[in-house]
């Protein structure tokens, strides 16, 4: 088996104005391909690894071949943590969050509001390229975290929630240097349902 680029369950234009038509089509069929294609190379010959589920070859990237190792890290993260991003959004986002997940983010994170000030605080302290997350850690807490370049918190034994790429292809075409706006508006696309639904999956 090779990995696939995953389709979108809304079209490329269906997220604006939050974030652009080109931006997404540019983010989409450009560079998340390209993760694709360079995960699929990277695993030429390694069948072992071509038959494994994505998460299971990211929560072991130590005990990879060191030639493969950098490259499956980079592509395979890339392809992972824009499959989440994908899924997490949802032109009929934003809201709160509700039921189980609304009840642990009052009680890890001191509420929805302090939640949403902590996440935009860690996504915008992410220097240089790379993602803010929600997360389930090993103690079956919520945490928000961030990871640098493709890292994904589920290499370091966390399951992601939720998660936002600050990569400025992300928001350069739209928001330029601006990361702020981005955060702010992108709060409006996320699938709250779906977070929910990643939340329970785990529980
Ligand atoms: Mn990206």
């Amino acid at each position: 088996m090779t990995f696939k680029l995953p389709k979108l369950n809304y079209s490329h234009e269906a997220l604006e104005p939050h974030i652009d038509k080109l931006t997404m089509k540019t983010h989409h069929l450009k560079h998340h391909q390209t993760y694709v294609d360079n995960f699929n190379k990277a695993l030429d010959g390694h069948e072992e690894y071509q038959k494994m589920e994505i998460e299971d070859i990211l929560k072991s990237l130590e005990e990879l071949p060191e030639d493969i190792k950098t490259a499956v890290r980079n592509n395979g993260g890339g392809h992972y943590n824009h499959t989440i991003f994908w899924e997490i959004m949802s032109p009929n986002g934003g809201g709160k969050p509700k039921g189980e997940l609304a009840k642990k983010i009052d009680e890890d994170l001191g509420g929805f509001d302090k939640f949403k000030e902590d996440f935009k605080a860690a996504a915008l302290g992410q220097f240089g390229s790379g993602w803010a997350w929600l997360v389930l850690d090993s103690n079956n807490k919520l945490a928000i975290v961030s990871t640098p370049n493709q890292d994904n918190p589920i290499s370091e034994g966390k399951k992601p929630l939720l998660g936002i790429d600050v990569w400025e292809h992300a928001y350069y075409l739209k928001y330029k240097n601006k990361r702020a706006d981005y955060i702010d508006s992108w709060w409006n696309i996320v699938d709250w349902e779906k977070v929910s639904e990643r939340f329970n999956e785990v529980e």
